[in-house]
């Protein structure tokens, strides 16, 4: 019930990966996500939309409310936002495709470990305070938090 889950963007050009925390809600309660090329349209503030950095996550608040009880609040201030920043249903990482960009950009790293050791853990750790610089600049959520 921790694992992933791997959600297409509605343009079909983006996946999302999304994390369920506290092993309480599920694939149930998201409804759809937009990537920065289709979250245009969109822009207006719901309730069940959660934004960050033009990617939109929808969840079904009718769901997730019917488990308010659990969060010990009212069911009506239950909102995408604070379901999203309280890590019931997230990112997998830091943004939305990060598990696949980590692996492209370690894969690249790792070719160095063949020929240079030490560059190659320079590189390395370079490369793991880059990641946390660039999110802090780009302002995804959970660096802002
Ligand atoms: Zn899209």
């Amino acid at each position: 019930m921790c694992e992933s889950y791997i959600v297409k963007c509605q343009c079909g050009s983006n996946t999302a990966e999304i994390f369920f925390g506290k092993m309480l809600l599920d694939e149930k309660s998201v409804s759809r996500v937009f990537c920065p090329q289709c979250s245009e349209g969109y822009e207006e503030i719901e309730p069940q939309r959660v934004w960050d950095n033009g990617w939109v996550l929808e969840l079904n608040l009718d769901v997730i409310r019917a488990h308010s009880s659990t969060f010990g609040m009212p069911a009506e201030s239950v909102s995408a936002e604070w379901v999203f920043d309280s890590g019931y249903v997230t990112w997998v990482g830091i943004t939305p495709d990060d598990t696949i960009r980590r692996n492209k950009e370690r894969e690249s790293i790792q070719q160095l470990a063949k020929t240079d050791v030490l560059a190659y853990m320079k590189a390395m750790k370079e490369w793991g305070i880059g990641r946390e610089k660039r999110f802090s600049e780009e302002g995804w959520r959970k660096m802002i938090r």
